[in-house]
């Protein structure tokens, strides 16, 4: 009986302690290892703030992955460039997701149409990628090689001449679809 408590004395109970200390140690360190990952995600993400996502801001987006309540496919102005990169970010961690192409958004691209438009300038206010260019009781266009497809620029526009299309395929973009889907390698 001394013998096993000699033991629990001698052994368990240091080791016991150590196990508890590295966890109490890693907890404690978690919150500033997620703002780490969060600030890398954040990083990552075209900060747009065009809550296409779903999350009002980009870094409120980041949050949510690294707090498991979002995948990683949430953001359609970063398009497959970020959800690729972002996989990458997180492999190894707890928190790796794999790059499902087939849940992809197709890329968008906003429109003006420049017959309606009344040269008011609300778009370009709007937009947080400087896409459009225009001046004041002048026509308005979109730079569609700059614009994100966020739709930001859609609802302040007073004559609703503003409209959201697949963008064209360029070849950076180009990514071959999966044997038997629809969507023939229309992917950004
Ligand atoms: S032009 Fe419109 S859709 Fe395109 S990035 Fe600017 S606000 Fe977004
Ligand atoms: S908000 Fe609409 S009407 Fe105003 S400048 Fe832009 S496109 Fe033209």
């Amino acid at each position: 009986m001394d013998l096993i408590v000699t033991l629990l004395i001698t052994l368990i109970l240091p080791l016991a302690t150590g196990i508890l200390f590295i966890y109490s140690d890693r907890r404690k360190q978690e919150p500033a290892r997620n703002e780490e990952l969060t600030s890398s995600i954040n990083g990552l993400l075209p900060q747009t703030q065009c809550g296409a996502c779903g999350y009002p801001d980009c870094h409120s987006y980041a949050e949510a992955i690294v707090a498991g309540a979002s995948d990683i496919h949430q953001c359609p102005p970063g398009g497959t460039d970020t959800v690729s990169r972002l996989a990458e970010l997180l492999e190894g961690t707890a928190l790796f997701q794999h790059y499902d192409t087939s849940i992809d958004q197709p890329p968008l691209v906003a429109a003006i149409d420049e017959q309606l438009c009344i040269g008011c300038v609300k778009c370009i206010i709007a937009c947080p990628v400087d896409a459009i260019i225009g001046a004041a009781k002048q026509m308005h266009s979109v730079l569609p090689k700059i614009c994100t497809g966020c739709g930001l620029c859609i609802a302040p526009c007073p004559v609703e001449c503003i409209t959201l299309a697949l963008a064209e395929t360029r070849i950076k973009r180009f990514v071959w679809s999966k044997p038997g889907s629809t969507t023939a390698g229309v992917h950004a």
